[in-house]
This record gives C-alpha cells, sequence and structure tokens, in this order.
C-alpha cells in the first residue's frame, strides 16, 4: 500500500488538543535536523474525539542524539533504548523509528534495529495505531489505511494476523482492548487468526499480560473487555478459576462490579481506585459464592482465621495458574477480601462493636465496601457506621481506652 498524506481539511484533527510538551519537544527535534511526528494511541484517540492518556513521540534522532537535545531527559530500557523526557509529574516517551520483520513466524524476542518512518508504521500492530502526525504540516502520514479503518470502525493487524499473533500473542488482548473501547469489529481474517491463536497467549510474559488486565480494569471499559475475553476463551487459559465462574449463572455477579467500576472513573477523571481495589471486583464475587456454599448456607460460622484461609486459598487457585501477582499485591488482595468479612462479620455480635484494625490496606477495603453499597444498597448503613467511626477516631479511642481500662482492672480484682 502506498503512502497517503492527509490534510487538515480532511481529518480536522485540531492541534489545540496536542499537549503543547509534546508539540515543543517534536519542534526541537525538527530545528536540529530530524523527523518527528506524534504517533500511535495519541493520533488514534484525537481522531476518535477522545482524550489520549499518553503523547508517544516517534523521530529519526537516536536515543544519543535525543539525550544531547533535551536536559530533562533520561534513557530507558535495556530491550527497548527510549527517551523519556520529563515535565514535572509528566513524562514523554520518545522513541526512534524502528523496523520489524512482520514475515517472521515465530515469537519476537529483540526488536531494536533502526528503521525508516514506513518501517516503524509497519511493525506496529493494528492499522488504526499506526498513524503519524506531522505538528509542522498539520498533516497525517498514513502508510497501511488506518485513516480510513478509524473511518469504517473496523479493528485490522498490519500483514497476516496468524503471524502477528504468534509474534506477539499479547497483540489479541490488545485487540479485544480496542474492541471493547472503542466498539469497533474486527476484520474476518484477523478475527479467525485470533480464536485460531488464542492457545499461544500462554507463551507471553505473565507480567505483561497482567499489566494489560490491569490497565483494563482502569480503562472505563472493563466490563465490555472481559466479557470478551472470556466469550474468546482467553479467562480459561489465563485465569481458569474465573473462567469457570463466568460460564456459571452467577456470571453477571462479577460484571456487575466491573460496570460499576467503570461508572466510577466514568464520573471522575480523578477517581483513584488502586489495583488491589480493582483486582478484588474480579475475586469477590467467586469468594462470596463459596463462602456461602460451603458454609453460610450449612449454618457454619467462619470466623476471620478462617477466612483468611480461604482467601489464601482461592487467591492461589486463580492466580498460580499463569498470573503472579507481586508479593504487595497479592498482600493488599487478601487483606480487602478478608476485611469485608470483618466490616459485615457473620457472627451478629461482633457487628455491634466497631473496632478499627490497624491495617494499613483498611481504607481500601472501605473503598471496595463502598462499591458493594452501590450494587447492594441495604449495605449502606453499615458503610456509614465504618465511616462515621473512621472519621471519629477519638471516640474510638476512648471507647478502646476504657475497655482497656476494665481489662487491666481484671486480674488485680481476681487476686483479691
Ligand atoms: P492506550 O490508549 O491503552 O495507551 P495505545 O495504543 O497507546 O493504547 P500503548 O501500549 O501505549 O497502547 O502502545 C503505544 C503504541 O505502540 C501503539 O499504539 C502501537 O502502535 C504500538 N504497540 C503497542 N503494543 C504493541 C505490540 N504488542 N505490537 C506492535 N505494536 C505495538
Ligand atoms: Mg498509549
Amino acid at each position: 500500500m502506498s503512502q497517503r498524506i492527509y490534510s487538515f481539511e480532511e481529518h480536522q484533527l485540531c492541534m489545540k488538543k496536542v499537549d503543547s510538551d509534546a508539540l515543543y519537544v517534536m519542534k526541537k527535534l525538527r530545528t536540529a535536523g530530524y523527523i518527528a511526528y506524534l504517533v500511535g494511541g495519541s493520533v488514534r484517540d484525537l481522531l476518535l474525539h477522545k482524550n489520549p492518556k499518553d503523547f508517544d513521540i516517534c523521530t529519526s534522532a537516536q536515543p544519543e542524539e535525543i539525550k544531547k537535545i533535551f536536559r530533562n531527559c533520561i534513557l530507558v530500557g535495556r530491550r527497548f533504548r527510549l527517551a523519556h523526557i520529563r515535565f514535572g509529574k509528566k513524562i514523554l516517551e520518545v522513541s526512534t523509528f524502528r523496523s520489524g520483520d512482520n514475515d517472521l513466524d515465530e515469537l519476537i524476542v529483540r526488536d531494536n534495529k533502526w528503521g525508516t518512518a514506513k518501517e516503524d508504521a509497519l511493525r506496529r500492530d493494528f492499522t488504526i495505531n499506526a498513524l503519524f502526525y506531522d505538528s509542522d504540516s498539520q498533516s497525517i502520514i498514513d502508510y497501511i489505511g488506518g485513516f480510513e479503518d478509524i473511518k469504517k470502525q473496523v479493528l485490522r493487524t498490519i500483514g497476516q494476523p496468524f503471524i502477528r499473533f504468534r509474534q506477539d500473542p499479547v497483540r489479541m488482548l490488545r485487540m479485544l482492548k480496542f474492541q471493547a473501547r472503542f466498539g469497533f469489529t474486527i476484520d474476518d481474517s484477523s478475527h479467525i487468526a485470533l480464536l485460531e491463536c488464542r492457545q499461544e497467549i500462554m507463551k507471553s510474559s505473565p507480567a505483561r499480560i497482567l499489566e494489560e488486565l490491569l490497565r483494563m480494569l482502569e480503562s472505563k471499559a472493563s466490563e465490555p473487555f472481559f466479557r470478551l475475553l472470556a466469550e474468546h476463551g482467553f479467562m480459561h487459559l489465563l485465569m481458569p478459576s474465573i473462567g469457570n465462574f463466568l460460564d456459571s449463572k452467577d456470571a453477571e455477579e462479577v460484571f456487575s462490579f466491573l460496570k460499576e467500576i467503570d461508572n466510577y472513573f466514568m464520573e471522575s477523571d480523578y477517581i483513584n481506585l488502586s489495583r488491589a481495589v480493582l483486582l478484588t471486583a474480579l475475586v469477590f464475587p467467586i469468594l462470596e459464592k463459596k463462602i456461602y456454599t460451603h458454609y453460610v448456607n450449612r449454618d457454619i460460622i467462619l470466623h476471620l482465621g478462617q477466612i483468611n484461609e480461604e482467601v489464601h486459598e482461592l487467591l492461589d487457585e486463580i492466580f498460580r495458574p499463569f498470573i503472579n501477582l507481586s508479593r504487595r499485591l497479592r498482600t493488599s488482595l487478601q487483606s480487602i477480601l478478608v476485611s469485608q468479612y470483618r466490616i459485615t462479620p457473620f457472627d451478629s455480635k461482633k457487628s455491634k462493636r466497631i473496632r478499627i484494625p490497624q491495617d494499613p490496606d483498611f481504607m481500601q477495603a472501605m473503598q471496595f465496601f463502598e462499591i458493594r453499597c452501590t450494587l447492594e444498597p441495604a449495605l449502606k448503613v453499615v458503610w456509614e457506621q465504618w465511616n462515621h467511626a473512621l472519621t471519629n477516631p477519638i471516640s474510638n479511642k476512648r471507647r478502646r481506652r476504657k475497655k482497656k481500662v476494665k481489662t487491666d482492672e481484671a486480674p488485680s480484682s481476681s487476686t483479691t
């Protein structure tokens, strides 16, 4: 396919929407004699009238050359050498044009050969992610038909889909992610390849997969995404226990939590739900089902120690087969899940007493409990009691001190 250039009249991408620091970086690179374009997700999102998460820049300058131009620049990555240019809290990623071998039918392990702008576009995953924006001429440069695909709302791999998925199976999850986010349709040959290559996902790095899943939990489209993952058989491969649950009649329990999380993020861009809270949404309905089936429905009252054990076992069952959670994430997830039963204990005597635990993850547990309250409004009164205790620590402390005095007195009275 030959290169096509779209003028402002054709694409209508408004330069005011481009991050001003990204414009500055591109201008400075051009002044130094290099080519510099905006690339990937930001160009796609701007054409779709969405706010890009980040503004990546691609250039003909090599990493060391970029570093010489910008004082606020560090070079990162061993496999992919990239420049990070810092503006306060914001970091702009600047990468050198690279070439890839789109016909190589095996897992890619190295991907760091410099190339031309065209080669760089062709090594990318989907046509809609391979557009360049030249801020100097305000034009869009398209080597692969991505502009038309955005207009037609089609997701298409660049090159042979079977080969491109085998080279990097994470691309299959990325394809479903864009389908969930934009509601685009996957073109037929990419879809057939996706179904036939799905087993290949097990060859990918678990850390990369977990990162894509966590990013999707934060994406405002986690509910459609996890539906698509389940429908295409990926949940069975990556987290079989969740896969089985999503096949059962209780599947909607998980999806309603995910929908609620999506709503939270849609309400405000400043919502701060930790990754542990987000993962809890996937696990909690399964834990509830287990606890109710094995204990509550048989009138067996569980204490927190037993619940802790059950949670531990369930997390092993879910995450051990493929995804390895970091110790920090796993500890928080465990704690948030167990705390749900601290907040609403099965033992009715305990529910009358509120004792704030010395647990660094307890506020996250309360955040998750608040999400539960939106799905189950009857819980709201309990949330209010706990919130009152948390926001009035003095009266809570006083109550505890009184109790301590009582217990301190107990031994002396028994000696008299
Ligand atoms: P998001 O909005 O979620 O950040 P994105 O498309 O920007 O979506 P990134 O992970 O930020 O995703 O990747 C930036 C760009 O790098 C993509 O737009 C795509 O061009 C390219 N890319 C990312 N992952 C791959 C991959 N696995 N194979 C080929 N190209 C990729
Ligand atoms: Mg991006």
